[in-house]
Parts: structure tokens; sequence; C-alpha cells
């Protein structure tokens, strides 16, 4: 048994060196420690228990392996063993920010809207726990990590199962810590209620900046089978009834009188702290609209208004603007023209011989030379007059395609649709000026962890962010046209389609806003959370749900058409062609539904599960999976027609042009395959794993990586032409609209490119 927790500072236990303790107590003890085969650091919890009968060790391994539970918001566990004198140890992920105690120390309080983006996190994870038919048993703050961008990890999992087999036949089970825990886990009956429970108490004190039951052990457990917790709203009086009543809900003393789950409960909440006052969240800011016919229409700011405001956001901050840059261009023009001027040409020289030959005066002379210089000057001056002439003209007609097929088709995830990644729309970039994208201006918009991407439509990007904000942006120079707010962080991408802008909510629901003035158009609501991007053709709005299901609501009225089954959550984006709508789930699927209907046509399965968004040209739809492989099968039959192996897992998108599909790898590579035989044409590699999706444009593949640049590679041979670095790694997709290329970085901003004036 260890004595001192400090004594293991400095050892090596496995492959990890221990370099600092970080906290325990209880059943472990946590260590800073690096991994000597990577130096990577992570976080190696030392047990404090002895395996030495085979039946502890065994229910240990069998423990330990639930940790591969993978969710976003459960800490990912990266290896378990046994140390040299038979101590198990666990090794996790390092979560440097500490936990959301250490964020929110005790008494202090956290702002609602704050509290439920922490608790739709864990609810999440605590969802997919349950239906694995796994109880936490120890939900609290201090449970709570807080990665480096700011995600929320459920950590602890497994370990009190683990201790509690081991220890069951002393204490009955009983275990947790005592003012988080329900009525009948303290009776040693746990069941995925009591983390309901649990987290209830959680938002309580979050809220009220106290735990509703304080006192000893015993008696707080007593006030937990007996006691009514006390009014939050004598506490806390802004918080309205509705709140109140969905957490006492969840606090029932009898399981059976809560909700039916972790997931329901919290969309409740979302939805009791939407409705209740219902805000108006439409916010006009100093508008400056590319296109004249997208000017909002000037909105009195109401002062209940404000209420949505409350909440702190980022103020979007671009930092250069095109104008700036145009400057900075238009003086390098001039010492570009003064040097042509200086090189000597056939025409030049004969010239100045000449004036040499009929022996001119000295005044004559200078005066000639300044001519001939000026001559060439001029000729320069003309020529980039022309070219920026001809480019500015290309440009124009390129942008009135692309506005006219975004009109008739709209712009999404994927760009279309059928999520081909590609802009077939794009003139002004190509392979060969590619080089010289410079950045114009950066945002600063919530993107943490996230793989979605903005969307650009009749001069305005429109991106989510998870300060729970929809954000119009002028493309061309960043500034804010207007936003609007939910009550959950947004973490998909929106789709814009006839005037409106669809997106979907970590609160469950589906939002319509105008996309001219940001005003709410329609809310229609999922039975979980929603990462997956909607895709909108004919008409229907498609959306995936983490409640396992695939909705289809009118693009017009929200009103819901069908709702489609899955076996497993589904959190990439469905994408639709030729009256077929599929998507992608966790139970390793890519489903087939009728478009119309929602009949189920067919489903293919692969080797992992499916993250990755599928993507259909040329009646074969394409996707990737946590097998490593790309996919390709018959749009029609589901038939597989080939697969591609890559060297580690697909998490992105695929992209389709030119019978090439391209495809990014977690082995840090981006690959392009004949689309018609999944023969390899080439494979470059970056410095970090591709989240990203590939976009295509003008013979350019665009990606983004963990290794936090974007690059841009020549789509034929796959040659590496343009990077550009970011704060922090890519997972999003990078998107090119009309001569500028935006990407978003987990350092929270949103980068925009484009070519010197
Ligand atoms: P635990 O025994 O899991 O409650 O962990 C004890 C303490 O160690 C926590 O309160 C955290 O401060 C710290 N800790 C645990 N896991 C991690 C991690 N993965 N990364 C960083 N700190 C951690």
């Amino acid at each position: 048994m260890m004595k001192d927790h400090l004594e293991y500072v400095g050892r090596v236990v496995g492959d990890y060196r221990l370099l600092r303790w970080l906290g325990g107590g209880g059943f472990g003890n946590v260590y800073l420690a690096e991994d000597m085969r990577s130096s990577v650091q992570v976080a190696v919890k030392v047990l404090q228990i002895h395996l030495t009968k085979q039946e502890d060790w065994r229910s240990f391994i069998n423990e330990a392996r639930t940790m591969r539970l993978r969710h976003p918001h459960i800490v990912p566990l990266l290896d378990f063993g046994l140390d040299r004198h038979d101590t198990p140890f666990l090794v996790m992920e390092y979560a440097p920010q500490g936990t959301l105690r250490d964020r929110h120390p005790i008494g202090t309080r956290v702002p609602l809207a704050i509290a439920i983006k922490y608790a739709s996190q864990m609810a999440s994870a605590l969802q997919y726990a349950h239906e694995a038919h796994l109880v936490h048993r120890d939900v609290k703050p201090e449970n709570m990590l807080v990665r480096s961008d700011g995600t929320i990890l459920l950590s602890d999992f497994g370990i009190a199962t683990t201790v509690h087999t081991t220890h069951s036949r002393t204490n009955k089970g009983m275990l947790g810590t005592v003012p988080y825990v329900s009525p009948e886990q303290a009776s040693g009956k746990p069941r995925a209620a009591s983390d309901q429970y649990s987290l209830a108490i959680v938002l309580y004190e979050w809220i009220s900046g106290r735990v509703p039951f304080e006192g000893a052990a015993l008696d707080v457990a007593i006030q937990h089978a007996t006691q009514l917790p006390p009014s939050l709203i004598a506490q806390v009086p802004d918080i309205s009834s509705e709140v109140e009543d969905v957490l006492f809900k969840a606090l029932a003393k009898d399981y059976k009188d809560r909700f039916p789950s972790t997931q329901a409960f919290l969309v409740t909440l979302q939805r009791a702290h939407t409705s209740a006052p219902f805000r108006s969240s439409a916010v006009i800011r100093a508008a400056k609209p590319t296109f004249k016919d997208v000017a909002p229409p000037p909105v009195k700011v109401q002062p209940s208004m404000n209420v949505a405001l409350t909440a702190p956001r980022p103020v979007l901050q671009p930092e250069k603007t095109q104008s700036e840059t145009a400057q900075v261009s238009c003086s390098s023009l001039d010492t570009r023209s003064q040097k042509l001027s200086a090189i000597p040409s056939p025409a030049n020289s004969a010239f100045l011989s000449a004036v040499r030959k009929y022996s001119f005066s000295k005044t004559w002379r200078v005066l000639l030379v300044l001519l001939c210089g000026l001559v060439i000057v001029g000729g320069s001056y003309t020529y980039v007059t022309v070219k920026n002439i001809q480019r500015k003209a290309v440009a124009k007609e390129a942008s009135n395609a692309y506005s006219s097929a975004v009109a008739q088709h709209g712009t999404m995830f994927g760009f279309d649709a059928a999520h081909t990644h590609t802009n077939s729309y794009e003139r002004i970039l190509d392979s060969d000026n590619v080089s010289q994208l410079q950045q114009v201006w950066r945002a600063n918009v919530s993107m943490q962890h996230s793989d979605y991407s903005p969307a650009v439509a009749r001069g305005v990007l429109y991106i989510g962010s998870l300060d729970g904000n929809l954000y119009a942006l002028d493309a061309i120079s960043g500034k804010e046209i207007w936003v609007a707010s939910v009550n959950a962080g947004l973490a998909s991408s929106p789709a814009i389609v006839n005037g409106t802008v669809y997106v979907g909510s970590l609160d469950g629901n589906l939002y319509a806003f105008d996309a001219s003035t940001g005003k709410k158009d329609w809310i229609a609501p999922s039975g979980g959370i929603i990462y997956s991007s909607p895709t909108v053709a004919n008409g229907i709005v498609y959306v995936g749900s983490w409640d396992n299901k695939l909705y289809a609501f009118d693009a017009i009225t929200g009103e819901q058409k069908w709702v489609a089954p899955t076996a497993a959550h589904t959190e990439a984006s469905p994408a639709v062609a030729d009256g077929v709508v599929y998507l992608g789930s966790l139970d390793n699927k890519l489903y087939a539904f009728d478009a119309i209907t929602g009949k189920q046509k067919w489903t293919a399965t692969t080797g992992g599960d499916i993250d990755s968004s599928p993507a259909i040209a040329n009646g074969i739809v394409y996707v990737g999976s946590w097998d490593n492989k790309l996919y390709a099968f018959d749009a029609m039959t589901g038939e597989q027609k080939w697969a591609a192996s890559t060297g580690s897992i697909i998490y992105s998108s695929p992209a389709i042009d030119n019978g090439v599909v391209y495809i990014g790898s977690s082995d840090y590579k981006l690959y392009a395959f004949d689309a018609r035989t999944g023969k390899q044409k080439w494979a470059v590699a970056t410095n970090g794993g591709i989240d990203s999706s590939p976009l295509v444009a003008n013979g350019v593949v665009y990606t983004g990586s963990l290794d936090h640049k974007l690059y841009a590679f020549d789509a034929i041979t796959g040659d590496q032409k343009w990077t550009a670095t970011t704060g922090d790694s890519i997972n999003s997709s990078p998107i090119v609209a009309n001569g500028m290329v935006y990407v978003g970085s987990r350092d929270d901003k949103l980068y925009a490119f484009s070519l010197p004036e």
C-alpha cells in the first residue's frame, strides 16, 4: 500500500516517469507523467489496491477495459497495467486545466447558461455510458476535467465500479461522495438514475453556490433520503420556476419519478432555460453587407434583447482588413515597377545606342532617357492594370456563378447536399497562385475541438460557435453583421438555403434563422444533442441526433416530416443525392433512407465507427471508418465497390473531384484515390493527424492538420503549394469561396486568407 503519495514522484511506472503529484486520495493518486517513448505528457493514476487475488485482478482488467469507452466528453484512457509491485495503474490524457472544482471553488456560483453547457457535456457522456450499461457512481465537479481547449471530460470512469466490486463485501457497495449520492445509491443499489440525481446536485451547487444537504456524512445521507432540497429560487431569484421544477424532478427521492434518462433531463432543462422567458436573440451589429440585397433592415434593440447579451461573448476582432492589405500590396507594386524600369531590354538598349550615335545634347539625352524610362514604367503599369482588370472580370463572373449556384441549391457542410466538398466555381485561386495567399483577417469564434466549418452565401460568412452564438460576418472584411444566440453551443456547420440559415445545437434543437437579419424563424426539437450538420435538399432539412435518429423537417415551417432510427449515435452530417439520404452511425454502419418517406433502403457495414460524413458522386457513396479504411458503396444498392486502407483512423469526410476522392487520416496523411477503382494516386504527409475534411477548388486541395497548419496541395500531383500556421490544431474543414480561404482553429479563431491585391 502506498504510504506517501510524494514517494512516487520521480519513479517509473510501466513506460511512464511520474513527474508531479496532481491530486488524489480515495482509491489512488494521480501524477503528471511523461511517456518515455514519446515524451508526451500524460496523467497516471496509481491505484491504492493490490490485485493479489485472481478474482480482483480479473475484475481490474475488465473494468479497465470498460474505460475504452470512447466519447468526446469522457477522458480517454491511453494505457493501463501493473507496476513491479503489482500495483495497478491507469494512463489517461492529461488535462492541464485541472477540474471544474478548481475552476469553480466551493462556495462560488456559476452562471446558469455556463452551468448548462457543462452539464450538457456531462449528460451526453453519462447517457453514452448508461447505454453501455455502466453507472458512473461518482459524478461531482472533482471528476470533471477541463481540457486545454475548454472541453469538459468526465473522469474516474470504471474505477468506482472496480473498487466497488473489490470492496463490496465489506461496505455493501456504498461508494461515491456523500453530498452527491442518491438515496438508492446510499443504500447500495446504484442505477443509471443515480448519476442523473448526482448531476442535478452538481447543477444545484453551481447555481446556488452550495450543495442542498450539508453536515456530517450520515446526516447528509439521511437528508438525501427524507428531505426536500431547499428552494433554489429563494437563493437565486433569477432562476425561473421552470428550471427549478426540472432540477427538482431529477432530484426525486424515488428514481422512478426522475426523468427516463440523463439525456432527457438535460434536454428538458435546456428547453426550460430557453423558453422561460423566451428571449429575442437576434442582435444586429454595425451592418456592413457586401451585396446590397442582403442589407439587413434596421432593427430596434429592445430592452428585453439585453437579456440575451448577459452571457459573456467574445468580441469579434478582425485583425487586418482587406484595405490595409491592399495598401501594403500597392507599395510593393511601386517598388516592382521601379525595378522593371531599370532592367535593360533590347528595345531600351537600341534606343540608348541611337541616342549615343546621334550625339544629342546632354539635356536632350537626359530627357530622352527619362522618356524611355517613362515608356517602360508606363508599360509595366499598363500590363499590371490589364492583368488586374482581367482578374477582376474572371473573379466577378466566378462570384456570380457561385452566388447563383448557392441561390439555387444553398451551401452547407461539404458545400452541397451530396457533400462533394468541391467548390467548382472557384476561379481566383489556382495551383500557381495559391502560394501567395496571405492572412487578411482573424476573428474570435469559440470552436474548440470541433470539426465543423463555416459557410459563405451572398458575401456573408456564417459560423456557429460553442459559445452558443451564430455569427454572420462580412466574408471579405470579417466585420460582424449580426449575431443570434441560442442557449447551448453550436457544434455543427450551418446550412444556408433560400435566405435561411439552419444550424443544430447541443441543446438538441435545430434552429432556422433569417440569413439577412438573424431573426429566429423556427425551432425544431430532436431527442438528443446535435453534432451533425444539417443538410438541405428539395425543401427538407435532414439532421442526425445523439438520440440515434435521423430527422427530416420541412425547411420552411420546421414541421417534422419523419424520423428514422439508426442503432447508435450519429455525429456526422447526412448527405443527400438522387432522392436518398445517407448517414453513418457509431454502430459501424452506413444507412441509406428514402429522402421523402424516411424508409430504410439499405445498410452497409464497415469495420469501425463512422464519424465521417458520406459523399456521393457518380452513383457511388464514399465514407471513412474507424477501421482506417475509406469505403466506396454503390449508392443505390449499398454493395461494396472497394475499400482503400490508410494508416490510421479516419474521422474526416471525403472530397470528390474529377474522378479522384481525397481523404485525410489520423496517420498524418492526405490520400488521393481513384474514385472508380480505389487505387491510390498519391499520399502526402503533414506533421499531425488529419481530422479536417479536405476541400477541392480549381485544382487545389486544402486541408487542416493537427500540426496547427492549413495546407494547399496540387490536386493532381499532391505537391505542397502553400501552408499557413494557426495557433493550435485544425480539426475543422477549410472552405474556399471567391478567392478567399477560411478555416477555424482550436485556438478559437477563424482565419481568412486571400491573394494580395
Ligand atoms: P481522481 O482520484 O481521479 O479524483 O483525481 C484526483 C485529482 O487528480 C483530480 O481532482 C485532478 O485534480 C487530478 N487529475 C485526475 N485525472 C487527471 C487528468 N487526466 N489530468 C489532469 N489532472 C487529473
